[in-house]
């Protein structure tokens, strides 16, 4: 039996085939998951053609996380078809081009708004407009990224946006926690998708990956996924408000052992 089996749930945030969600999506439709996916109006007919290779036909529906109207829609139309939804994944980033280029100092008050609401607020407020139909509990997953701890090149205001996505996902475990609903993310490490090439010298951290990160390589989305999966099964029923590192070890690494000698 798969560690998802009879299980619904909901996957914000596939653009495309090399979307971290969309892996997601596969591994929990392996693990036995039913899927409903949601994505803006500018990707319907990508991700229209990719829920088809899915094995149990999901159900797709349009949404903007800016436009509250559209989130209570989404909710409206998985009621018409499922009378329960067991987790939620919240894939969903964005700044503008140029916020993630130069200095974080340069950051314009309405990129930084943006910014936070779309990669963010988006969250709670996704999970929120979720709470009615989880009615036996769950799981709720989101990806974030070490730029909200450390200063990463270009990373810039996403840094901040992944920060305040952390501290939203501990605030929610904690409102969430007597529903039986847990809250986690995944931090990933680098991965080759449409929103990673927005970001100014992106191949410079993949390289990085692969001389100072423990296991000397970069990952796989697949690997993302994997993790993703574990934590919405009930394997993982005692873990709440937590940060996940996926990223071949990068975050723990202090001075290299060549430096040391
Ligand atoms: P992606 O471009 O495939 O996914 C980002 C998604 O956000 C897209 O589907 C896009 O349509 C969606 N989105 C943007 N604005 C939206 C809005 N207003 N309403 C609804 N959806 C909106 O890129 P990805 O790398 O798969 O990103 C998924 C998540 O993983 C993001 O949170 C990203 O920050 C995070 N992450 C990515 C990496 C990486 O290296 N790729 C590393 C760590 C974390």
């Amino acid at each position: 039996m798969g560690a998802l089996e009879g299980k619904v749930g909901i996957i914000y945030g596939i653009a495309n085939h090399r979307s971290i969600a969309w892996a997601i999506a596969q591994a929990a439709d392996a693990a036995g998951a039913q899927l409903v996916l949601t994505c803006i109006e500018r990707m319907e007919r990508d991700v229209r053609r990719l829920a088809a290779q899915l094995s149990r036909p999901p159900l797709v529906v349009l949404c903007d996380v800016q436009d509250d109207a559209q989130i209570a829609a989404v909710y409206e139309d998985v009621r018409k078809h499922h009378e329960r939804l067991d987790f939620v994944v919240h894939a969903i980033a964005f700044a503008n081009r140029e916020d993630l280029a130069g200095r974080f100092i340069d950051t314009p008050r309405e990129g930084f708004r943006q910014s936070l609401e779309v990669s963010a607020y988006s969250l709670t407020a996704v999970t929120r407009a979720a709470l009615p139909l989880m009615t036996a509990g769950g799981s709720v997953v989101t990806l974030t990224y070490l730029g909200s701890e450390r200063a990463m090149p270009h990373y810039n205001v996403m840094g901040v946006a992944k920060a305040a996505l952390e501290a939203s996902v501990r605030y929610l475990a904690a409102d969430l926690g007597p529903s039986r609903i847990r809250v986690n993310a995944v931090s990933a490490g680098p991965v080759q998708t449409l929103s990673a090439r927005g970001i100014a010298g992106f191949s410079g951290m993949l390289d990085a990956m692969n001389e100072r990160a423990a296991l000397k390589r970069n990952i796989e989305a697949s690997e993302v996924a994997q993790a993703a999966v574990f934590l919405l099964s009930d394997g993982a029923s005692g873990i709440t408000g937590q940060t996940l590192y996926v990223d071949a070890g990068f975050n723990i690494m202090g001075i290299e052992q060549s430096v040391a000698g």
